[in-house]
């Protein structure tokens, strides 16, 4: 079944196998009679579909036993608060500010704790991750927050740092929202890291939280409880109703990707998809990607068309040949391509060609 190519930066294009799948359990899961939505949340079939969906994802990036999983709700900027919160004790924390995403994450935490710039790349119009050797770390903060993969500038943080080799043993949080499951996640350097799901994992709605297992029991007072991780951690993530479906849709794309080959073959099609785009923008000499090389986004490619006023004509005929949701994020403008898990080589191909196209055109 061909569809148009949604280059959304989220919610996302879903794979379209999953959505028949969901389409096809509609009305009955599984023989029960019910469709998912309309399930207890504590009935035994749903039981079924939460664990499947932690296990698959457990294996899927070698979670280790000491790293709880959570499904929770409020997205990542309900995550800004609910790690402060959580992880605090409403002493220092540090902040690496390299785009929008993370300067929000600072801002938020600084209502719970005593909030420090680590690094940030503001000045240069975050087109470059501040390398991590760079970060100043304080002492005593209670953790480090980066965010690695600024989803609106196009920012990724090639490997994750390792702070005790930086002289810090503070724990690592990372926001990896636009990117996880692109590539494996090596815990022994990360304490806390969440994703909200309208990318890389399922509809809007669903937000995950790994955290490590000594990291729990710090919770402000003020902490709500439907984003205290301890309490979140002995219930299974059933402090309150779950999100059920999106937790649901969450399993059948963890399936999906498990019968693609896993994250390993998530991360090779990642680096083909953004090195077909990358090469032929670096050729042009009509777009242009501001991005330093090193820092580039596999997921998401900003860029801009040098007569920035031909944008309203490209977006036109863009949709035209099916190919969505191309439009830059208001606060950079000109362009931007998300190309998650769920974009077929074919769709990135069909965007080069158009891109191709509209130049010869001039
Ligand atoms: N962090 C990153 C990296 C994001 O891309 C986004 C949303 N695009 C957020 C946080 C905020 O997520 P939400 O809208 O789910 O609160």
């Amino acid at each position: 079944m061909h569809r148009p190519y949604n280059f959304s930066a989220g919610p996302a294009a879903l794979p379209t196998e999953v959505l028949q799948q969901a389409a096809a359990e509609m009305l009955d899961w599984h023989g029960t009679g019910l469709g998912v939505m309309e399930m207890s949340h504590r009935s035994s079939a749903f039981g079924e579909i939460l664990d499947h969906a932690q296990s698959t994802l457990r294996r899927l990036l070698a979670v280790p036993d000491d790293v709880h999983i959570l499904f929770v709700q409020g997205g990542g900027l309900g995550e800004n608060a609910a790690v402060p919160l959580n992880l605090s004790r409403g002493g220092a924390v540090d902040v690496v500010v390299s785009g929008a995403w993370s300067a929000k994450s600072a801002q938020e935490a600084a209502r719970y704790a005593d909030v420090a710039i680590a690094a940030s790349s503001k000045n240069s119009g975050y087109c470059a991750m501040p390398d991590p050797a760079s970060w100043r770390i304080r002492p005593d903060a209670a953790y480090v927050h980066v965010c690695s993969n600024e989803t609106i500038h196009g920012v990724e943080l090639a490997d994750w740092p390792d702070l005790a080799a930086l002289g810090s043993a503070a724990p690592l949080v990372v926001d990896c929202s636009s990117h996880i499951l692109s590539r494996p996640m090596d815990w022994s350097r990360i304490g806390l890291a969440f994703a909200g799901a309208q990318k890389n994992i399922g509809p809007a709605g669903l937000t995950l939280v790994f955290v490590k297992d000594s990291l729990l029991g710090r919770a402000l007072p003020i902490c709500p409880q439907v984003w205290n991780y301890t309490e979140l951690a002995a219930q299974q993530s059933m402090v309150n109703t779950p999100p059920t479906y999106a937790i649901y849709m969450a399993g059948l794309v963890f399936d999906w990707i498990e019968r693609q080959g896993g994250v390993p073959a998530m991360q090779a099609a990642a680096q083909e998809r953004a090195a077909l785009l990358y090469d032929y923008l670096d050729a042009s000499d009509f777009y242009e990607n501001r991005v330093a090389p090193g820092s580039r986004s596999l997921m998401n490619v900003p860029f801009f068309l040098k007569d920035e006023s031909r944008n309203a004509d490209f977006l036109a005929q863009a949709q035209s040949r099916g190919l969505l949701q191309l439009k830059g994020h208001k606060s950079v403008g000109g362009m931007r391509a998300s190309i998650y898990n769920a974009m077929p080589l074919a769709g990135v191909q069909a965007l080069v060609d158009f891109l191709r196209d509209f130049e010869r055109g001039q």
